[in-house]
């Protein structure tokens, strides 16, 4: 097994299930001590932590709601008391909301916007003084953030495309230190979020070229790359990962 990301030092936020738990423990695989931040589900949150120590690498979750940047920033400087600094942050909670322009109210815009994108600058804003120079920054955007795709998703889209615009300023404002920042955006992935059984599955797989879901541990490999060392020229970029959805 690879150990490409030994001594690296890295927060998952949305760690304790689908794309941000198979995140976790990938890069934990891969050698580095992960803490995972999640909403509330305690259960999930500790079987990615034994996933994680089970992989030899130090673990802890801290339950921090994305969209209270408060305890988002209390979050990020436990994490980096408890590993010594942040190597590699990663974005990745999220909440989706599908409904539409009639029904939609305010807060539904509100809290979409509020986890996806406050929660991803609240999370970098108090991350910069822990992130070591030649760190990474990767969000987990969405297909979503390059064309909505379907009536309803306006305030999911508008917050996948916000995520791009951070990460190409923030990319040019970290480059002098060398942190790397970059956007993965999955097609439909099997998670609770969207089960490749749900109601939206035939739909989604009828626009995939490769005609299926993909896997959180795909992502996972993805994300990987992005954290080591073999992606050292990568950043201020997007890279989809959705089996041929935006070709
Ligand atoms: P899941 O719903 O399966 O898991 C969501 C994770 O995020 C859980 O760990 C959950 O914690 C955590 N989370 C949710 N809300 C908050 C919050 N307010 N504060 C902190 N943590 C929170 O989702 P996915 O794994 O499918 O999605 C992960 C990311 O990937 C999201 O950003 C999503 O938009 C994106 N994505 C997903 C796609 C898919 O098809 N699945 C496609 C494209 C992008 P808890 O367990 O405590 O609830």
């Amino acid at each position: 097994m690879s150990r490409k990301l030994a001594g690296k030092r890295a927060l998952v936020t949305g760690g304790s299930r689908g794309i941000g738990a198979a995140i976790a423990k990938r890069l934990a695989e891969d050698g580095a001590d992960v803490i995972i931040t999640y909403a509330g589900n305690h259960d999930a949150a500790k079987t990615t932590v034994a996933a994680i120590e089970a992989a030899g690498g130090k673990g802890r979750a801290i339950q921090a709601d994305a969209a209270d940047s408060a305890a988002v920033t209390d979050a990020v400087d436990a994490a980096a008391a408890e590993l010594g600094g942040i190597d590699i942050l990663v974005h990745n909670a999220g909440v989706s909301h599908f409904g539409g322009v009639h029904e939609d109210s305010i807060e539904d815009y509100r809290r979409v916007l509020g986890v996806n994108v406050d929660g991803v600058v609240a999370g970098t804003l108090a991350a910069v003084p822990y992130l070591a120079d030649g760190g990474r920054v990767l969000i987990v955007g969405s297909v979503m953030g390059e064309t909505s795709m379907m009536p309803g998703a306006a305030a999911y889209s508008a917050s996948k495309f916000a995520v791009q615009g951070l990460a190409r300023g923030w990319a040019r404002d970290l480059a002098p230190r060398g942190v790397l920042v970059n956007v993965i955006q999955p097609g439909p992935i099997d998670t609770d979020m969207n089960p490749a059984d749900g109601e939206l599955a035939a739909q989604l797989k009828s626009i995939v070229p490769l005609g299926r879901y993909g896997r959180a541990d795909e992502v996972a490999a993805l994300a990987s790359f992005l954290a080591s060392e073999d992606a050292s020229y990568i950043t201020g970029t997007t890279i989809n990962i959705d089996g041929g959805t935006l070709a």
